[in-house]
């Protein structure tokens, strides 16, 4: 069980995807097959720079039941500079997401399960300082 809980974690805290040798294509998340060379696939696993550009975003105004406190926040749809796609929450204020910006990945506290007192990270994304 634990090297399996470590590997998760590996993946939390790295941008990992894959990329296939064979015809450069990056996917993300991970695949073990590159769709478009099939059984020529050569997947290797690599880290991405987890740099990108907003292509699209929405601001979603209705936070769950238990986060009403919450201002509205940023959902955007990420082209890596890697090419591949990522849906994530922008950590900005809805006033300032533009399509074309620049952002960054960064690690922001999820939860903490207080019992086990283990800290669970996701990905999110903020504005990058170019
Ligand atoms: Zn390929």
């Amino acid at each position: 069980m634990l090297p399996r809980f470590w590997r998760k974690i590996k993946y939390r805290y790295d941008l990992v995807g894959t990329k296939c040798e064979n015809c450069g294509n990056y996917y993300y998340p991970p695949r073990n097959l590159c769709p478009v060379c099939r059984r020529k696939s050569k997947i290797r696993e690599v880290k991405l720079s987890g740099r990108g550009e907003v292509i699209s975003y929405s601001i979603v105004h209705e936070a769950p039941e238990d986060l009403k406190a919450e201002k509205p926040y940023v959902i955007a749809l990420i082209r890596l500079d890697e090419g591949p796609l990522v849906t994530s929450q922008l950590v900005c204020e809805p006033e300032e997401v533009k399509i074309g910006m620049r952002v960054r990945k960064a690690f922001r506290k999820y939860g903490e399960d207080g019992e086990a007192g283990i800290i669970y990270y996701g990905t999110k994304f903020v504005l990058d300082e170019v």
